[in-house]
């Protein structure tokens, strides 16, 4: 199935009251599907696997801007640290470490967001509130000139609802990400402005709940086939 063009302007139009970015999820997708995607205006696509990254990003513009939005292990990092936009699923203390380490190498301060697990569902990816909290106060410090990882920016926080219909439950977890962020955001006003939540069956509730930036695949896209790879 090729890029929903009206389902996307359908959802931009939506998104419209709302302060929030699209980031059209093309994992699994065929490089013609996203050039379709870049010919209606979409720059910032969304990405899972780093093999499949690395393969697109130089078949698509320069001005397109690539997120890594999947679980991101630390051999990998090399390979997309010099093009990568902004890191979604930062989940370790071991990951922030290489990440500021490629940075770096390639004189390259990259932003990243903080995983949140918020979740019903038992997953060994993502920090709670107190573990995001020491994080950053460990490593980034007070202000921006005392960070120990000076080549990682921490934009903000990147969280998932639980695989479930009841709008409730998703609204609560929404909710609960969003205070997290807030307090984080009053604490460094000048760093965290991005907070990454809300996919194809939950963007609303992600919008009203004051998402920053949705996630949107199967809408734009179609059903992904899982097979191929
Ligand atoms: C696949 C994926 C999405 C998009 O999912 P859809 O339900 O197809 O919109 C969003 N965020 C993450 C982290 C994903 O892995």
């Amino acid at each position: 199935m090729p890029f929903l063009v009206d389902k996307y302007f359908e959802i931009k139009k939506e998104t419209e009251p709302y302060a929030v970015s699209l980031i059209a999820v093309s994992k699994t997708k065929p490089i013609e599907d996203l050039r379709e995607a870049y010919n209606q205006g979409i720059r910032d696509f969304g990405e899972n696997y780093v093999q499949e990254l690395v393969d697109k990003f130089p078949q698509l513009p320069s001005d397109t801007r690539w997120h890594f939005i999947g679980h991101l292990q630390t051999n990998k990092v090399k390979y997309i640290a010099p093009f990568v936009h902004l890191i979604h699923g930062v989940d370790s203390e071991k990951l922030l470490i290489e990440i500021n380490k490629q940075g770096q190498k390639i004189n390259k301060r990259i932003d990243c967001l903080l995983q949140i697990h918020i979740a019903r569902e038992v997953t060994k990816f993502g920090f709670d509130e107190i573990e995001a909290n020491a994080i950053i106060e460990k490593y980034f410090g007070p202000n921006d000139t005392s960070a120990s990882l000076p080549f990682v920016k921490i934009r903000g926080l990147m969280g998932m609802a639980s695989f479930t219909n009841d709008s409730a439950i998703i609204k609560t977890e929404f909710l609960s990400l969003k205070k997290i962020f807030d307090v984080l955001k009053e604490k460094y006003p000048d760093r965290f402005d991005t907070l990454s939540m809300g996919m194809s069956n939950d963007y609303a509730l992600a919008m009203e709940a004051g998402s920053t930036m949705i996630r949107i695949g199967s809408l734009l896209f179609g059903e992904r086939n899982y097979h191929k790879s």
